[in-house]
């Protein structure tokens, strides 16, 4: 198993948002999230990536037989966990290459790898950059200063690409997404997927599943998982929204 979520349980100021919580994602496995508004998704996320502002109170999270819950952000990022939103902060005067170097060496160094210099890490990026098909340029920025959303995706897809992860944890927020990021999005993941690394996507949009086709799909209600099911989930979604699943569950 690559991560077993176990009865989590974790509030933000005092307001319980993950009432036990469970979930498990074996190598290879692409997982999706979906749920209304207000569910605790994002909250998933942020506390998979150890976002300080969150307090678990209850249960485990075991990535790759270690504690998750033990590790500061940057621990869990170097023993391969990427959060797509992780660094979300603009960085005026700081390449986006140097950035993406040393996060690079970052995970390198906890594998016994020696660290790629600058003309070994151009070599290295210029790969990637060719295995996504997308252009160089966002390399050259400050780090997200001035991205446009778009560019966000693209930078995330590129940064997913280049820190090889073990597990990729996306959240898409339900803001202003066009056709074209979520193509980006799914064609990023469609050619990062290998049969050892595994995705958690967290999403309002079928559409996006629909290019990316889960494994799993998992409906989270009220701080749970209420429903879990194969790809037909999201068309039944799709036809019917989320009443019925949640009257289903408040019934039981
Ligand atoms: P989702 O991503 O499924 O829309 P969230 O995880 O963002 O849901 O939010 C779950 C609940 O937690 C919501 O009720 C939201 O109002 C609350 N919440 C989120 N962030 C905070 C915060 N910083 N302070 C207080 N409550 C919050
Ligand atoms: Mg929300
Ligand atoms: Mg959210």
């Amino acid at each position: 198993m690559l991560l077993k979520v176990e009865n989590l349980q974790a509030e933000i100021e005092d307001k319980q948002i993950l009432k036990g919580l469970s979930i498990e994602v074996k190598p290879g496995e692409v997982h999706a999230i979906m749920g209304p508004n207000g569910a605790g998704k994002s909250t998933l996320a942020s506390v998979l990536a150890g976002r300080e502002d969150y307090e678990v109170t209850a249960g485990s999270v075991e990535f790759n037989g270690e504690d998750l819950l033990d590790m500061d952000p940057e621990e869990r990022a170097r023993k391969g966990l990427f959060l797509a939103f992780q660094y979300p902060v603009e960085i005026p005067g700081v390449s986006n290459k140097l950035f993406m170097q040393t996060a690079v060496n970052a995970v390198r160094e906890e594998q016994g790898l020696p660290a790629l210099d600058m003309f070994d890490f151009d070599e290295y990026a210029k790969e990637k950059i060719e295995l996504l098909d997308m252009r160089a340029d966002l390399l050259d920025r400050s780090v997200n200063v001035g991205f446009s959303g778009g560019e966000k995706k693209r930078n995330d897809i590129f940064q997913m690409a280049l820190l090889e992860p073990k597990l990729c944890i996306m959240d898409e927020t339900d803001s202003g997404l066009d056709i074209d990021a979520l193509r980006l999005v799914a064609n990023g993941v469609n050619s990062l997927k290998t049969p050892e690394r595994s995705f958690i996507i967290v999403t309002h949009y079928q559409r996006l599943l629909d290019y990316i086709k889960p494994d799993y799909v998992h409906v989270l209600y009220n701080g749970r998982i209420v429903k879990s099911g194969g790809f037909e989930l999201v068309h039944e979604l799709e036809e019917h929204g989320y009443d019925d699943i949640i009257q289903q569950h408040q019934e039981a």
